[in-house]
């Protein structure tokens, strides 16, 4: 017999509320505070403290080796995926597979006057050629040794910042003195010329012929820079970000970006966001619809209060006897109206609702009703073990 497997409404101290709270970014929010399961500003409270913590296989979760999504568009995560071969990576980290933009034969390096042109934009808008025959530069410095690091990415490109961590240690932006120290000019900036910087470039980079990139000089750029004859870098690596229609790295499938909340890591496991992601996956329009192995309790118990028949004694008779077969059971002990008790178990969405009235009881009956399905029917008092014991069993887990 599990003592924990019966509790008392009151003992739980359930407060349900009426209306939504005020700060209801989503639905499953929503009811998760309605029902009690949690407060306004998070706190998991008594009720979501029995929810059992798993992630529930009926949850679609997003996951890798490490980490396990949930994607909600409130989410302060963004996660890339494959819907094909289920890659998935947080949107800093993600790998895709790159195309060269062209094979094109080296043409002569060419300066040009570009006045105004400080942004890939106005540089491409200038030439008149797709940002992807551009190349950008990004200026750090190595915080470990202070080394000016140089990063060279296509102009279509992002710059992922944790790549570039993963590939060089922890950089903070370079200074202007800095940049002027090692021969490159804020704007118009490129590898080509400068002294002692540890020059990073993207994978891409070098498969990338006849790039515009900067001069090193206010007001230039140069036309056809290709890397291997006018530079090279100590070091290629993958330092640009992937985005949604990129090609998966593995299967070559169209990615896609959502927002997401983050349920696992190896070493932890996030139950709020475990109880948000169930509640969003589960719920109706009167609360909370959790299945079976994600319920607090199996059974919520209530009785409806007698002129002549002492239901609440009944209850307990009933509630005792769930315990006994192991059947976890939350016991509405208070003397409300049936109304507002419905209304609590919808809300609090249990897998089966056995009301205890005193009409049922003339003839020895109870009624039985699931929560998802919404069937009800009668069931002797003396079969009401077997007859929950058969409706979890043939519910899905
Ligand atoms: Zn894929």
């Amino acid at each position: 017999m599990n003592p924990q497997a019966a509790m008392k409404y009151r003992e739980l101290d359930i407060q349900t509320q009426r209306d939504f709270p005020s700060n209801m970014r989503t639905h499953g929010f929503g009811w998760l505070v309605r029902a009690g399961y949690i407060t306004r500003e998070s706190g998991v409270l008594p009720l979501g403290e029995r929810t059992p913590k798993q992630i529930h296989p009926s949850i679609p979760v997003i996951a890798n080796e490490c980490e396990t999504y949930f994607p909600i568009s409130t989410g302060s995560i963004e996660i890339i995926h494959c819907p094909a071969c289920k890659y998935a990576e947080r949107k800093e980290l993600a790998r895709f597979k790159k195309s060269p933009f062209s094979q094109e034969e080296p043409l002569p390096l060419e300066k040009v006057l570009t006045p105004d042109c400080g942004t890939i934009e106005s540089l491409a808008n200038f030439l008149n050629i797709p940002k992807e025959k551009t190349a950008k530069a990004l200026m750090y410095v190595r915080v470990a040794d202070n080394r000016f690091v140089f990063v060279v990415a296509r102009g279509d490109m992002t710059l992922s910042e944790a790549k570039l961590k993963s590939a060089v240690g922890e950089t903070r932006l370079a200074m202007a003195d800095e940049i002027a120290n090692a021969g490159a000019a804020a704007g118009y900036a490129s590898p080509i010329g400068l002294k002692d910087a540890l020059i990073i470039a993207d994978d891409l980079i070098p498969q990338s012929a006849n790039l515009a990139a900067g001069a090193n000089e206010s007001g230039y750029h140069f036309k056809n820079t290709n890397y291997g004859r006018d530079y090279s870098a100590e070091i290629i690596a993958d330092l640009v970000q992937a985005k949604a229609g990129d090609a998966c790295v593995n299967c070559g499938g169209a990615l896609e970006s959502t927002a997401a909340i983050l349920l696992s890591t190896p070493s932890e496991f996030y139950f709020e966001n475990m109880l948000l992601a169930l509640a969003e996956t589960h719920h109706d329009e009167k609360g909370l619809t959790f299945p079976k192995s994600a319920a607090p309790f199996d059974v919520y118990l209530m009785h409806v209060p007698g002129k002549e028949i002492d239901t609440r004694a009944k209850a307990d008779e009933i509630c005792e006897a769930f315990q006994r077969a192991g059947i976890r059971v939350l016991f509405d002990d208070r003397d409300e109206r049936a109304g507002v008790k419905f209304n609590d178990a919808d809300l609090i969405g249990c897998p089966a609702r056995v009301t205890v009235g005193e009409r049922g009881l003339k003839e020895n009956k109870v009624e039985v009703k699931t929560r998802k399905g919404g069937e009800s029917f009668s069931v002797e008092v003396g079969n009401i073990i077997e007859a929950i014991e058969d409706l979890l069993d043939n519910m899905t887990p």
